[in-house]
């Protein structure tokens, strides 16, 4: 008798582990679909769960650890640009493969595929807007077409960008995340480097403010072209900046790299980075940035104090 009992209770305590296990198992299955709704995000930092809704009010920061997950270009925009201002600028300038490049499979597939997936047309969006009521002209990178790498679109959309607000006078921001040049393209993407920092060069001959926002990751040819050319640098915290990868360095000099090395954290302790901002104030911070540059009126102070001298020194005649 009391064997029987004692067996039907371990039968059911069995049964409670396997039910248990079983509503564990789908519970996690649960969770894991979730996560691939888009409903829920983990942090690859933390591990903590978060609710979608309220990591993007928080513009995709973590709350608990501060970890910054990476932004599309849509979201960029919408984080920094005024409602109703966006003008986006060529926007159906379009790639092609002149060097008919193809590695494991053809480039022009490959951009086909990308296009059709993402809805974009090259890794990068242009145009103008407000930040705040200022205008500015902002570029963003999109590190999901091709690893946000630079190829003649990218290069042609900047510069023209940056052309329009030289003659409009105003700021140019360009949010930058990119892999580096387009080896699809050869050398037609390493041409686009010097094209942005000529163009640079002319708004800055104007004396109007350049702001590059470096993000995780800027490596290549962008860190090596108008990354760097900014009058004020400002980075995201913890983003990877550099040129050459961290193993290329390190089988090249045959050395260990320290921990931080090439992270936004490291570049500002070296003076390669001005200030590391967090996402949440980024619009705060390029606002108070761009009002404190605004360009002088056109007729400007200096030349109404030299009409000034001029008449004095005739009234003195
Ligand atoms: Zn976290």
């Amino acid at each position: 008798m009391a064997n029987n009992e004692e067996s039907r209770g371990l039968k059911s305590l069995l049964d409670w582990f396997a039910n248990r296990r079983k509503s564990g198992s789908t519970n996690l299955e649960r969770q894991e679909r979730e996560i691939a709704d888009g409903l829920w995000h983990k942090c690859p930092k933390c591990g903590v769960l978060s609710y979608t809704k309220d990591l993007k009010a928080n513009q995709m920061v973590c709350s608990e650890c501060g970890y910054h997950h990476r932004v599309d270009s849509d979201e960029r925009i919408r984080q920094l640009i005024d409602v109703n201002t966006w003008k986006p600028l060529d926007e159906n300038l379009c790639p092609t493969d002149p060097l008919q490049f193809r590695d494991r499979k053809p480039y022009i597939d490959r951009l086909k595929e990308t296009q059709e997936k993402l809805g974009l047309i090259d890794a990068v969006r242009t145009g103008l807007g407000q930040i705040n009521n200022l205008p500015i002209a902002l570029g963003v990178m999109d590190f999901r077409f091709m690893g946000g790498s630079m190829g003649s679109v990218v290069g042609e959309k900047l510069t023209r960008m940056i052309e329009q607000a030289t003659q409009r006078r105003y700021p140019v921001v360009i949010i930058c995340t990119s892999g580096g040049a387009r080896m699809q393209e050869g050398m037609l993407s390493l041409m686009q480097m010097a094209k942005i920092s000529a163009a640079l060069q002319r708004h800055r001959d104007s004396k109007l403010l350049y702001i590059p926002v470096l993000t995780n990751p800027t490596t290549g040819g962008v860190t090596a072209s108008f990354a760097m050319l900014g009058d004020i640098i400002i980075a995201e915290p913890k983003a990877t900046i550099g040129f050459a990868g961290r193993r290329v360095i390190e089988q090249t000099l045959r050395e260990k790299l320290p921990e931080d090395f090439q992270t936004a954290e490291d570049l500002l302790k070296h003076g390669f980075v001005d200030d590391i901002v967090p996402r949440t104030q980024l619009k705060a911070t390029l606002t108070q940035l761009i009002a404190l540059h605004q360009p002088l009126p056109t007729t400007a102070p200096n030349m109404v104090l030299w009409e000034t001298v001029k008449l004095s020194s005739t009234a003195v005649d």
